[in-house]
């Protein structure tokens, strides 16, 4: 069985804890059907003249996976690996995650089967423009509503809301995570790992652990990896290792991350800081240390990885780090893994606060941007770590257990079904 699982694909994965929790709720099987697959999916070419005059075509895909708590939302990535199937797994862990965060959204992801390092910034622009005019029919800020992912970032957000301006007139509440120069809203880029910090300090408090000292390995360094390592250190962490997908480093005396982010900006890696050893990916995640948190992609601990790792707690800031046979190894290793869906949330969560400021033609000060972000937080957190004390599951199937109830309950009360 274990096996078979880890086995399946992103999509399948994800519906494995979805099925648990409609499992314990008793959700019907036609309910279940509906809320297990995605409402409407679009593929769509996306030609890029180049700068050397060649022509290439990209596939890209939206994929808007429950809308009955909301309007469409979840982020845009850029990435060879980004195919329907995944897709259609982000798109769902979107609805799952607006739900357990309470913001009035539903699900949905958006991908394009590129890598970003290889194209000019002007292809960029060119690409992002002509993604966003042929999915221009679905989104719209009452409908589906895009934000950065992976090797996304505000540029990415200032050009799809310019093309969909152009077609349907001024329209910043189209996209979120939007440079704070066009309605953008302080402190968005900070929010996953701020989020994530701010979940690991919630869940401490319920669980009597004190995070000041423990020393915490990122896995990726870049929007939610950087942030989630600097708020911990503003925490009382210490960040002993990051890396980004070529390889890190590890200085169990604790890194210094103004050097480290301006090493990676000006020469791409981290392979120049002088301080500590080099490591790889796999050495990350199997460091001493007593917080592990994948900040990157997908997968990365499986059922066949995931005994080697040696932190207690797991930070999820990533979406879907953990296959479920490799939860399954650390539930067994007694390894707290503090799940995705509530842990990563903090993104969706400002950009629920950018959303209705755009609406508003207000805004927030960054420092009421974070207290409302942790006061969301720590409700999350709390709500979470209570359901799985009562029902006795993980803090993940605890999580689900919220959000399936939440999903079904509005796909009820609507009377769709
Ligand atoms: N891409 C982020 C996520 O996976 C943020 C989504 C959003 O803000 O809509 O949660």
């Amino acid at each position: 069985m274990a096996e078979l699982v880890h086995e399946a694909s992103p999509f399948e994965q994800v519906n494995v804890l979805f099925d648990r929790a409609a499992d314990r709720l008793g959700i019907s099987d036609d309910l279940r059907e509906l809320l297990r697959m995605p409402w409407r999916e679009l593929r769509v070419e996306v030609p890029v003249r180049m700068d050397d005059g060649r022509l290439r075509v990209f596939i890209g895909y939206r994929v808007q996976h429950n809308g009955a708590r909301g309007p469409y939302k979840g982020g845009v990535r850029y990435h060879p690996q980004a195919d329907l199937d995944e897709v259609r797994a982000l798109a769902s862990l979107m609805t799952w995650k607006t739900a357990i965060a309470d913001v009035p959204f539903g699900g949905a992801k958006g991908g394009v089967q590129v890598d970003p390092a290889e194209l000019s910034e002007g292809e960029l622009n060119r690409l992002t423009r002509m993604y966003t005019q042929n999915i221009a029919m679905l989104i719209g800020p009452t409908r589906d509503i895009p934000a950065p992912d992976l090797n996304t970032n505000a540029q990415t957000m200032a050009w799809m809301m310019d093309a969909y301006s152009r077609l349907h007139g001024h329209t910043p509440a189209v996209v979120t995570g939007k440079p704070v120069e066009l309605g953008g809203s302080y402190g968005r880029e900070a929010a996953t790992g701020r989020g994530a910090i701010f979940a690991l300090t919630s869940w401490a408090r319920r669980a009597q652990v004190n995070p000041q000292g423990m020393t915490m390995a990122v896995q990726g360094f870049g929007n939610a990896g950087y942030w989630a390592a600097r708020c911990a250190q503003e925490a009382g962490l210490r960040v002993v290792a990051v890396s980004t997908s070529k390889g890190g480093v590890y200085d169990p005396e604790g890194l210094d991350l103004d050097r480290l982010s301006k090493c990676y900006k000006e020469t791409g890696s981290l392979a120049a800081y002088e301080q500590g050893d080099q490591i790889t990916n796999a050495e990350l995640l199997a460091l001493p240390v007593d917080l592990l948190c994948p900040a990157a992609l997908g997968g990365v601990l499986a059922g066949d990885n995931a005994d080697q790792v040696r932190a207690r707690v797991i930070l999820e800031a990533a979406n879907h780090p953990v296959t479920p046979a490799g939860d399954e190894v650390l539930n067994r290793k007694g390894v707290v893994v503090l799940p995705d869906v509530l842990v990563n949330a903090g993104g969706v969560i400002v950009s629920y606060f950018e959303w209705a400021q755009n609406f508003q033609e207000f805004r927030w000060e960054e420092s009421r941007v974070n207290e409302e972000l942790w006061l969301r937080m720590r409700q999350a957190v709390d709500q979470v770590y209570d359901r799985a004390q009562q029902e006795r599951v993980t803090l993940r199937d605890a999580a689900f257990i919220i959000a399936v109830e939440r999903v079904a309950r509005a796909v009820e009360l609507r009377g769709f079904v």
